[in-house]
């Protein structure tokens, strides 16, 4: 178990496809969503700028007590992907805070005690300030983060673990590539 990212150039939206999944009484051609490349387009409520870039206003919906934001489905390459990650939940964590500590966030003991409007600029915020296991993460969120993958990595590579740091510094180039691949005109899907 753990976060697996897969980042695609390009999407086309779905704007007629039903809110669930449109072979949700099974297929009848042997194609469901997942075959046809379907994705549905969703943050929790909290992360607002992931959906930032796609076409629409988002709708909210709440499930098992969870608020989330949706922006329909969206059709994707699923063969062709321009990026992927794969970290344990906690090596996601430990991932997140090296990128907080190369960014020169403030030392807090927890994150979600910050105010986002006060952090909303600092390095990888839109990937820190995210969920760690679903959800859409958009061209426009993907397009801020370009910069700061390129810009610290040095800073990272100084924060990070001397013993493992090569797994590290493989799984931070991993997502500067899925970054760049998606930034503008695609998405990193968390899954
Ligand atoms: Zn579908």
């Amino acid at each position: 178990m753990g976060l697996d990212t897969t980042a695609f150039r390009s999407f086309e939206p779905l704007p007629g496809h039903p809110d669930e999944y449109c072979d949700e009484d099974g297929p009848e051609d042997g194609e469901g969503c997942y075959e046809r490349g379907h994705e549905k387009v969703f943050a929790y409520a909290d992360f607002p700028h992931a959906l930032d870039g796609f076409p629409g206003e988002p709708t909210v919906s709440e499930t098992w007590g969870s608020k989330f934001i949706e922006k329909g489905w969206v059709k994707i390459d699923r063969d062709n992907p321009v990026g992927s990650t794969h970290a344990s939940y906690s090596g996601h964590g430990i991932f997140r805070d090296l990128l907080r500590a190369a960014g020169g966030w403030p030392e807090t003991a927890d994150k979600w005690d910050l105010d986002v409007e006060q952090i909303k600029d600092l390095p990888f915020f839109e990937l820190i300030w995210f969920a760690d296991n679903e959800g859409t993460l958009g061209p426009v969120a993907c397009a801020a983060l370009v910069d700061d993958f390129e810009k610290y990595r040095e800073n990272f590579i100084a924060v990070t673990d001397s013993t493992r740091a090569d797994w590290w510094i493989s799984l931070y180039d991993d997502w500067a590539e899925c970054v760049k691949g998606a930034a503008n005109t695609g998405f990193i899907d968390f899954h």
